[in-house]
């Protein structure tokens, strides 16, 4: 593991713990080198619920086999011992308009999401891999831009050439292990300035994390 003696997440405290990114909660079959970053105590307690709200609703989302498998094995199993969880998801169901190439317009059922609690899963796993990977700490005030997209919303983002030259440019994670993509993996750049970064869970739901520096200091 890579040494920091601050929490790399709030550049504050002194770390105590590690935090593994993605959350444990994701990999249904552990990976052989799974990354951790140095955290203090609170960050890595205070992410724990959000982690499982994020798997959660990631594996409700995923039609894959990978996706299937988390939902069967680790949500549906929880359900009986805590019933609570089965309602949240009941009462945030509400059908979802959908225009989509391969289906025309159509009505799906999907989920409420609670975007704060998400952005704030995705912004752990931006502030520990833009350490891990640059061994440099990201100030946290830097302002971070996350968007989703499903397999539904891809092919109209990727249309888009800007995007595509952008994604082209992105480089390979960690995660390459044949066993380990199908789950989770993601590309990433890095520059001076701004950092983007795909994370793609159960091949299917793609969060896309962007942090500028520059906006910072011009909006100061
Ligand atoms: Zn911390």
């Amino acid at each position: 593991m890579k040494e920091s003696e601050g929490c790399v997440l709030c550049t504050k405290e002194p770390a105590t713990t590690k935090e593994h990114i993605p959350s444990r909660g994701v990999f249904l079959v552990k990976p052989k080198q799974y990354l951790t970053v140095p955290a203090c105590e609170r960050c890595n307690n205070s992410a724990k619920l959000d982690d499982q709200y994020f798997r959660d609703v990631l594996a409700a989302c995923s039609t894959t086999e990978e996706g299937r498998a988390v939902w069967r094995n680790k949500v549906m199993a929880r359900f009986k011992e805590r019933p609570a969880t089965k309602i949240g998801f009941r009462d945030q169901m509400a059908p979802v308009n959908v225009t989509s190439e391969v289906g025309g317009s159509m009505v799906l059922p999907g989920i409420r999401v609670n975007a704060e609690r998400f952005e704030r899963c995705i912004r752990k796993m931006v502030w520990g891999l833009y350490w891990w990977h640059s061994s440099r700490l990201l100030d946290p005030t830097t302002p971070l831009d996350v968007h989703f997209l499903n397999f539904v919303q891809a092919p109209a983002f990727f249309r888009d050439q800007k995007q595509v030259s952008i994604f082209r440019k992105a480089a390979p994670g960690v995660y390459r292990a044949p066993g380990e993509v199908p789950t989770f993996c993601y590309l990433f750049g890095i520059t001076a300035e701004v950092s983007i970064w795909y994370f793609i869970f159960y091949r299917q739901n793609m969060a896309i994390g962007f942090t500028d520096s520059a906006r910072r200091s011009a909006d100061v």
